[in-house]
């Protein structure tokens, strides 16, 4: 399998640091609001690319972090803290805030098949392992304590910005703009806030720099160095991390350990855009899965929508674009139905049923081509040298990485006597000598019988009328 490396900015063969095992983590939610689909896109490609490995064989120890403290509403240490801002707005707990939206992110994604994490932390859960990571960083000389902050020093290490190719030059004339001025560097970042602006900051824990709370970025690198280790094979996100967040993450990490290459492939997801550009929950133009489902659009509809795009494309939503996903998901459910009723136990696959496989994996391989092997999928579905039991073992193998709950798809019940059925295919004889008279007869003695002629993509078949 290959996957493109924002490090190198290529594709890569995937080698993995342990043999058949899979170290991945992935920036879970800011749970002070619901998520956005834009959001919900990133988590989509994170469960594909999870998906894709162990369709190869790989057993993934996903990890995600929920973000329920000190995430402000600007990346760079600026702006209001997200948590309080919302509580504020409710008038209620920030405890209670992040629970209730933490639920309502949990049942978007079982909503939208996203297998979830294989371990789930929250942040409030891990100050303590924060203050370890600060504490080493401060031993090893990164860091400095400045108008009641804790904060890391970017020019003690030789390579910052390597994931965004910042050019520093550039960044020390950003200096003469920077607002903090207790920040010796515009790029330094905070680890530990006591002297926050928010003064009423409602989480607030004890520390050996006082009492306040921790920066967000080095949240991800405590919690998945604790459950990943100090090296680790993949980081995820959405493409709005590179710059800021992954940069800082990848910088203290580096720095607490001593040692290079952290995490060996960072993968991002592009953004899902609208009419006005990025969704984004701060200009407070976004659609949440539940939308979506109140103007009657099932949450697979979006799944399958996000399929026809490529991770690394933005994808415009659009109600016509999701229309037409819609159409495409139910026809490939209808086909399934009828495979369902015609297909066998199943068998071995023949060459050509093999081929289409071979497609397929290789799209997804191929840095997680969804749009080819969906297009491989339909191209085998409507290939008359294909069995309809191979079609349905075939279907239902790759629905394991599409997660559109082919599986659950009931069989077309077949109905009617022996006679009928031999009626019915007397009906299709018919219609292929252009009889329509004779067919449409039958028809109407089928339907005084009690049954509807239905005519799917593997044949016609009889349904009892209601
Ligand atoms: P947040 O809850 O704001 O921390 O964002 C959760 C995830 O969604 C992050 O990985 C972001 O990078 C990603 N994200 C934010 N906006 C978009 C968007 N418009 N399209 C796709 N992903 C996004
Ligand atoms: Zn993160």
């Amino acid at each position: 399998m290959r996957i493109y490396n924002t490090m190198s900015r290529t594709v890569e063969p995937f080698k993995s640091i342990e043999e058949g095992k899979v170290g991945m983590y992935c920036c879970g939610p800011t749970v002070y609001n619901y998520a956005h689909i834009g959001n919900l896109r990133t988590y989509i490609f994170e469960d594909i690319l999870r998906k894709v490995l162990e369709k190869d064989g790989y057993a993934v120890k996903h990890v995600m972090n929920i973000t329920d403290v000190g995430h402000l509403t600007g990346d760079g240490d600026d702006g209001e803290d997200k948590m309080s801002k919302s509580a504020k707005e409710q008038g209620k707990s920030v405890w209670d805030i992040a629970s209730f939206y933490t639920d309502a992110f949990m049942s978007d994604i079982s909503k939208l098949n996203i297998e979830k994490a294989v371990v789930i932390c929250k942040a409030t859960d891990h100050i303590n392992e924060m203050i370890e990571v600060i504490k080493e960083l401060e031993r090893r000389g990164h860091t400095y304590t400045a108008d009641g902050n804790v904060y890391f020093s970017i020019d003690t290490i030789d390579d910052y910005g390597k994931l965004a190719r910042l050019n520093l030059d550039e960044l020390k004339e950003g200096a003469r703009i920077e607002v903090d001025s207790a920040k010796r560097n515009p790029k330094d970042f905070v680890l530990w806030f006591t002297n926050s602006k928010f003064k009423d900051q409602a989480m607030t824990w004890p520390s050996p720099w006082g009492v306040g709370y921790p920066g967000w970025h080095v949240e991800c690198t405590a919690m998945s160095m604790k459950y990943l280790g100090k090296h680790f094979d993949i980081h995820c996100g959405g493409i709005d991390a590179i710059p800021v967040h992954h940069t800082n993450e990848i910088a203290q990490s580096e720095a607490a350990t001593g040692e290079k290459n952290w995490v060996n492939y960072w993968c991002h997801g592009e953004f899902l855009i609208n009419d006005k550009g990025k969704m984004s929950k701060s200009s407070g133009e976004f659609l949440t899965l539940s939308t979506l489902i109140k103007h009657g659009y099932d949450p697979l509809d979006y799944r399958y929508l996000c399929l026809g795009a490529h991770y690394r494309s933005q994808l415009k939503f659009s109600y016509e674009a999701l229309d037409h996903a819609r159409s495409a998901r139910l026809s490939l459910i209808e086909k399934v139905k009828a495979l369902k009723a015609s297909a066998n136990a199943s068998s071995t696959l023949s060459e050509a049923a093999l081929k289409y496989k071979g497609e397929y994996d290789e799209a997804l391989d191929n840095d997680l081509h969804t749009p080819q092997a969906l297009a491989t999928m339909w191209s085998m579905l409507k290939d008359s040298s294909i069995s309809d039991t191979e079609k349905l073992s075939l279907v239902l193998y790759m629905d394991r990485v599409f997660s559109l709950s082919l599986d659950n798809v009931e069989a077309e019940e077949r109905v009617g006597s022996a006679e009928d059925i031999a009626l019915l295919e007397e009906r299709s004889v018919a219609k292929k000598n252009k009889d329509y008279q004779r067919a449409d007869e039958i028809r109407k003695i089928l339907a005084e019988r009690g049954y509807t002629v239905k005519d799917t993509p593997s044949g016609s078949i009889l349904v009892k009328t209601v």
